[in-house]
């Protein structure tokens, strides 16, 4: 019995020995955890440098400066500079300095007292900079660099009182979010009657640069309450079609076409049946819409289609046709310039295929604007652009649990609480 007794004690020793043996031994995945927990501490790098490594210097381009009276302040001497000057390609033009752009000189202190110049950055705008290298001893060189671009996604909301802009301003949200805005609810809401008290909730995505918003990228979903009525702005994208905005019954809530293919303008003539040519001084047809602007105003396509012309008519000048489906074309006359879509490309509604000119019989810069219908040419400013094809109903389904998550997503926003 005591034998027993005896050998059950040691059972118990070697079973517990074993267990403390086991989870004492070392795994080899928490050794690779430990070691990814130690990070090196990251170095503070600017333009891809490490700030502690140089001297650096920060300005902006003063009225007057040029790259060469700037460099010499930083002891580039007068022969690096018109080697900079001599660089063919048209990317690295003196000329090209703004004022009130930032720069920023990376020097090296090491050899003697003498700070010498190394690196040589200029701001050409929020993303893309430039870098003269001075860091060789008989080359420069000059690249044309991107600056990371971050997308935030974003939420914001507001209760109007006195205008968009103003409900934004005052949240210190960045203004570009009320063309944003006024862009996906076009055709729904007419911003400029919009009243005290109507309210909106948005989630739309930021550009960010090292922290600094560049601009608002695009409006993801939204709802806006106008005269106590719920307008939504729901994405969805239908096969291989772009995405658009419906409503919460699946009804596009945008149009077809542009109102007007160019922003910032005065309709100079309007569709007629006679009226005297500014030309010719005898009384014509004009069966289409003169769009006076500015030379260069770009020209967007009305809608999507492809481009089937793109040439010189004699008196038309630069001209691009689009053909959007089987009903409806539209027409471009007198252009400066074209776009960078050619004949035979898919162009979305928006997308620029030229800019404003006064080729062909023109007496000014001005577009010329034909719709065709069935191949008549009719009243642009009378045409009421048909709404976007609905969510068809073999695709609601989907339509339904997509657009469910963005409503929820949307009621989570409160409203800012008002101070009294
Ligand atoms: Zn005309």
């Amino acid at each position: 019995m005591k034998k027993d007794v005896f050998l059950v004690i040691i059972a118990s020793i070697i079973v517990v020995a074993i267990i403390y043996l086991y989870n004492t031994k070392v795994n080899p995945k928490e050794i690779s955890k430990k070691i990814d927990e130690f990070v090196e501490p990251e170095l503070e790098k600017k333009y891809g440098f490490v700030v502690d490594s140089f001297l650096i210097l920060s300005d902006t381009v003063r009225p007057g400066e040029t790259l060469g009276t700037i460099m010499s302040k930083y002891g580039i001497t007068a022969i690096e500079v018109d080697r900079i000057s001599k660089m063919s390609c048209d990317t690295f033009n003196l000329t090209l300095l703004h004022v009130g752009q930032p720069y920023t000189v990376f020097q090296d202190t090491l050899c003697d007292s003498i700070a010498k110049t190394k690196y040589f950055v200029y701001e050409n705008g929020n993303v893309v900079y430039t870098l003269y290298d001075f860091s060789k001893a008989d080359t420069i060189h000059a690249l044309k660099l991107r600056k990371n671009v971050d997308t935030l996604q974003k939420s914001a909301s507001g209760i109007i009182d006195y205008s968009l802009w103003n409900t934004l301003n005052d949240q210190g949200i960045n203004w570009q979010l009320a063309i944003a805005m006024s862009q996906t609810f076009a055709w729904t809401i007419d911003f400029y009657g919009l009243q005290k008290g109507d309210a909106f909730k948005v989630l739309y995505t930021e550009l960010f640069v090292e922290d600094n918003s560049i601009g608002i990228d695009e409006v993801k979903a939204g709802l806006f309450i106008h005269n106590e009525r719920e307008f939504w702005a729901i994405p969805f994208t239908m096969d291989s079609c772009n995405q658009m905005f419906f409503d919460k019954e699946g009804n596009s809530v945008q149009k077809t076409f542009l109102k007007a293919p160019l922003k910032y303008t005065a309709i100079s003539s309007r569709y007629s049946h006679a009226r005297m040519h500014p030309i010719f001084h005898k009384v014509t047809e004009h069966l289409a819409v003169d769009y006076s602007a500015p030379m260069g105003t770009p020209i967007y396509s009305a809608s999507d289609g492809t481009i089937v012309f793109r040439g010189w008519g004699t008196g038309a000048g630069n001209m691009v046709k689009v053909r959007h489906n089987s009903v409806y074309s539209t027409v471009y006359m007198h252009m400066s310039r074209f776009g960078d879509y050619n004949v035979g490309d898919y162009v979305k509604m928006g997308d620029v295929i030229g800019y404003v000119g006064s080729t062909g019989w023109s007496t000014g810069p001005h577009l010329h604007y034909e719709i065709h219908e069935n191949g008549y040419k009719i009243d642009p400013l009378l045409f009421e652009a048909p709404p976007a094809e609905p969510v068809p109903p073999e695709q609601m389904d989907r339509f339904n649990k997509e657009k469910q998550k963005w409503i929820d997503e949307i009621n989570k926003i409160e409203f800012p609480t008002l101070e009294i």
